[in-house]
């Protein structure tokens, strides 16, 4: 099915398969320059692969395509991307999707026209596309193929008396189809639904199929892992240290609530779980997967409560470990706030020293900042 270790776009290229957008761009720049047709007429082959890899890997989808399914995945009008949100993949869905193919036109049995009606276009010889021969100055030439206006490239013609009056000679008609899409419990971001033989019809050719291939929205709660899904929920300090309880909407609506008795402590980060509220399987969907919820604590802001507040919030909790004894010269150092998203560089000091001249400042002592930011 899946032939993850395609990588001839990228060889095409000459770049690796992780290669960044610019590194592509650059790749691409070269070779074009270096096989276009101007330049290197026995090179048309060539200079058309370098644009097809470019073009396919230069698109994110078409790219996210071609990495997971090859250049099986790029077919035209084989792959049909369907968003789905979380909720959809949770409780199941039914969509119908309307699309326009083409079908052989029943007036004329794709033929385009009566029976014998169809013949060779003169023009092109049949093969639906004429050279030209353009002089650029005496003694140089350009040779130049284009598709052939006498039959738009098909290499036959039908009179017009012939011509089937309901395809217009073109032996297929657009026909609305709509397919109804069934989104099964459990299945996955990249899932493919198959529609068979029901793409574009051709004369002579066995049509191929519509796959869909199925790609989840974000969720603002959760985010899934398999058969998991993971949140983060915020509490305070109170709720870390005396236990709490919150409710939160799940994916098909029912309201959960959560409790974690007093006694037991949430440690900033912890992550506990919940067993059996994850997804449900795919094609199992009463065994469901777990839910992991990881707990943000939120620590009261500075000086939020009194100093004696504070010593008698300091008999409650665990003894602080002794003081480790000085020994000989010893020096003592600020500990500072700072922004980790600007990292610690001097304009970080700057700012430091622009606080402490702040009148506020001057009621902790030196040294200590008051950086509420
Ligand atoms: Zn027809
Ligand atoms: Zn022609």
């Amino acid at each position: 099915m899946a032939n993850v270790a395609d990588t001839k776009l990228y060889d095409i290229l000459g770049v690796p398969p992780g290669a960044s957008d610019n590194e592509l761009k650059k790749a691409y720049r070269k070779l074009a320059k270096e096989y276009h047709p101007d330049k290197n007429p026995n090179a048309g082959d060539k200079f058309k692969e370098i644009s097809f890899a470019y073009e396919v890997l230069s698109n994110p989808e078409k790219r996210e395509l071609y990495d997971r399914y090859g250049e099986q995945g790029l077919r035209e009008d084989m792959m049909h991307p369907l968003k789905v949100s979380l909720e959809d993949l949770y409780n199941g869905k039914t969509t119908k999707l309307q699309l326009s193919k083409n079908v052989l036109c029943s007036a004329c049995n794709g033929q385009g026209g009566k029976a014998g009606a169809v013949q060779k276009c003169n023009a092109c010889r049949g093969r639906g596309v004429r050279i030209m021969i353009r002089q650029l100055a005496p003694g140089m030439v350009q040779q130049m193929q284009s598709v052939c206006s006498d039959c738009n490239g098909e290499g036959e013609v039908i009179n017009e008396k012939d011509r089937c009056k309901k395809c217009e000679g073109k032996k297929v008609i657009k026909e609305v189809k709509i397919l109804e899409v069934h989104v099964d419990k459990g299945m996955k971001h990249g899932q493919r639904i198959t529609f068979s033989g029901e793409a574009d019809q051709a004369p002579g050719v066995e049509p191929g199929d519509i796959v869909l291939l199925l790609q989840e929205k974000e969720n603002e709660v959760f985010q899934r892992d398999g058969n998991d899904l993971h949140m983060t929920h915020k509490i305070g300090l109170v709720e870390a240290l005396c236990g709490f309880q919150f409710t939160f909407k799940h994916l098909d609506g029912r309201q959960i609530v959560v409790k974690y008795p007093p006694g037991k402590v949430i440690e900033p980060g912890c992550v506990r779980v919940v067993r059996g509220e994850g997804m449900p399987q795919y094609r199992n969907p009463f065994e469901k997967g777990d839910l992991y919820i990881k707990f943000d604590v939120q620590f009261p802001e500075n000086n939020w409560i009194s100093p004696e507040k504070l010593s008698e919030l300091e008999d409650l909790l665990p003894a602080r470990p002794e003081f480790p004894n000085v020994i000989g010269d010893a020096e003592e150092v600020d500990l500072q706030e700072f922004d980790t998203t600007r990292g610690s560089g001097g304009g970080q000091r700057r700012e430091a020293y622009n606080d402490s001249s702040d009148e506020e400042s001057s009621h902790h002592g030196p040294g200590v900042q008051c950086a509420h930011q």
